[in-house]
């Protein structure tokens, strides 16, 4: 299978064939058809390395509304070095598109990220202390949210996360889609997905 063969955009195809992507890696080649197809929720058990960024970045900036004016996705991640590393990759397989996606995280002025989302803010990459304090200053608005993505669930709930994971869900619409996307898969991981997600496909790779 090949990522043209998946129905991505023209302007999605054109920016992962200049960064040399051949063809999709084993996760993407499941979660990028299902993703394309269907608004049901996911749960998948992926390590890092295995290319789970594009796995849900591709298809979500697939499903972008252009003209919408709301934050239309929220990816939660455990530290500041992967919210950075998951904005760079979408913005480079956001390359072609109209596409603003913004990292918030702690130890950082606030500020500055309160301008940047302010400015334009399609896609919010945060961890979960400084999306949640954003959120409780009533600068950040996840009302209009159409995708929750939890990258490395596990890592953020080993980090004591879990209060402010569950009140950054409980502000966004129950019509999204929810993707989770952990290495591993304890208890505690499994009550989050049964709390917030409605009978999520699982996959593994
Ligand atoms: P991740 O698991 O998202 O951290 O991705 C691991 C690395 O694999 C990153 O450097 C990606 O740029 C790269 N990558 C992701 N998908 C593909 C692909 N389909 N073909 C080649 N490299 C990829």
């Amino acid at each position: 299978q090949t990522f043209s063969e998946t129905g991505l955009k023209p302007e999605i195809l054109e920016s992962i064939e200049k960064i040399g992507f051949i063809k999709p890696t084993p996760i993407q080649a499941e979660t990028i058809p299902f993703l394309l197809n269907s608004e049901e929720d996911l749960v998948a058990m992926a390590q890092t390395g295995t290319g789970k960024t594009a796995a849900f970045g591709l298809p979500v900036l697939h499903k972008m509304d252009l003209n919408a004016k709301g934050v239309q996705a929220i990816v939660l991640c455990p530290t500041r070095e992967l919210c950075l590393q998951i904005t760079a990759d979408l913005n480079t397989y956001a390359n072609n598109l109209p596409v603003s996606v913004v990292p918030v995280y702690g130890g950082a002025p606030i500020h500055n990220q309160i301008i940047a989302i302010r400015k334009k803010c399609d896609i919010v990459v945060g961890t979960p202390g400084r999306v949640n304090d954003l959120i409780r200053r009533d600068k950040l608005d996840l009302s209009s949210i159409r995708f929750l993505i939890l990258d490395e669930a596990d890592e953020m709930l080993k980090m004591g996360f879990k209060e402010e994971m569950d009140a950054i869900m409980g502000e966004t619409p129950d019509t999204k889609q929810t993707l989770l996307f952990s290495a591993t898969m304890p208890p505690d991981i499994n009550r989050m997905a049964g709390k917030h997600m409605n009978k999520p496909k699982t996959i593994s790779v």
